[in-house]
């Protein structure tokens, strides 16, 4: 197939490195020449340019930039396209960006490669990034049969399990396990530091170990993806935060009242319901 990526930094990069060992024609659209340049020096794309024009041949685009670009992109690319071309993005938020396209171009299907890491740039392109990870395929209404099958089977020859859900299941289950964990740990990291006593904080950060840095990993990532996150999917984090903001408090009142047994309760409730999910381990 020839497939077009615009955005070749770690999403589109990593994705037109693996879709391109695959046997595809890759070709890339990024914004700046140099980025260009760097994928194909590394073998990203077979063609590279930071003109939209270029995909006008093109079966299939995925859009890799940043989300509040993903739907600008989209419409200065649809005059260029022939109709049958497939539209798909890998936004992290889907019910809003999945609105906004789906108007835009018949066949556009929305996704989610979930799959990451903390670097950005066509320099964090990497292969085999999407192994064994999820790769979440929006279905609405509109969403024709054959584009999702189409990039079912893209997904899945990266080595994708793919789920097919609406956008807005999407946004509630990553609201739980990724956007809300992002907001728990930067309170944490907050709450911490926002110590008055010299002596305790500097002993704090001296002894902080393991846990620490594992409940504090997530709020300590790149702030621009954290309020990214907050801004597209603000309803059902809000949705979160306000259940997680209630079972503390419960967990407060517990100990406040030192009802050492439902403290008990609680935590062997959430020691047996942990597993479900971490069953399945993978770069996210
Ligand atoms: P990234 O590494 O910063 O890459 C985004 C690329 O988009 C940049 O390299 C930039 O290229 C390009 N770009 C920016 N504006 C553009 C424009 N107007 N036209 C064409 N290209 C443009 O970001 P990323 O982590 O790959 O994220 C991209 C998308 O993937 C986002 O929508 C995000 O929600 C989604 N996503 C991210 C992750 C993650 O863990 N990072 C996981 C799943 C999905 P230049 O270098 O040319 O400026």
């Amino acid at each position: 197939m020839k497939i077009g990526i615009i955005g070749l930094g770690l999403i589109g990069g990593s994705l037109g490195l693996d879709l391109r060992n695959c046997g595809h024609i890759i070709y890339g659209v990024s914004r700046q020449e140099k980025t260009c340049q760097r994928a194909l020096e590394r073998g990203i794309v077979d063609y590279a340019s930071i003109n939209i024009d270029s995909l006008a041949t093109v079966d299939i685009v995925f859009v890799c930039t940043p989300i509040g670009l993903i739907s600008p992109t989209i419409q200065k690319l649809t005059p260029h396209l022939k109709s049958e071309t497939i539209i798909t993005d890998v936004g992290s938020v889907k019910s809003s960006v999945v609105n906004e396209c789906e108007v835009l171009w018949t066949n556009f299907v929305g996704g989610h490669p979930m799959a990451g890491t903390a670097e950005q740039g066509v320099e964090a392109a990497q292969k085999n990034l999407f192994k064994n990870a999820p790769y979440v395929i929006t279905v609405t209404e509109k969403t024709t049969k054959n584009s999702i099958k189409i990039l079912e089977e893209l997904a899945q020859s990266l080595g994708c399990v793919v789920h097919t859900c609406s956008p807005e299941i999407h946004d509630q289950a990553v609201a739980w396990i990724s956007h809300l964990p992002v907001m728990i740990s930067a309170s944490l990291i907050a709450a911490c530091v926002g110590e008055k006593e010299k002596t305790v904080l500097e002993l704090a950060q001296q002894l902080a170990s393991s846990g620490f840095r594992d409940t504090s990993r997530v709020g300590g990532g790149n702030p621009e993806l954290g309020v990214m996150m907050a801004q597209y999917n603000k309803t059902a984090l809000l949705q979160a935060l306000d259940s997680y903001r209630h079972q503390l408090d419960q967990i407060r009142e517990y100990i406040y009242e030192e009802r050492w047994d439902s403290l008990e309760e609680i935590l062997i409730k959430t020691q047996k319901k942990r597993s479900p999910f971490i069953k399945t381990q993978h770069n996210s």
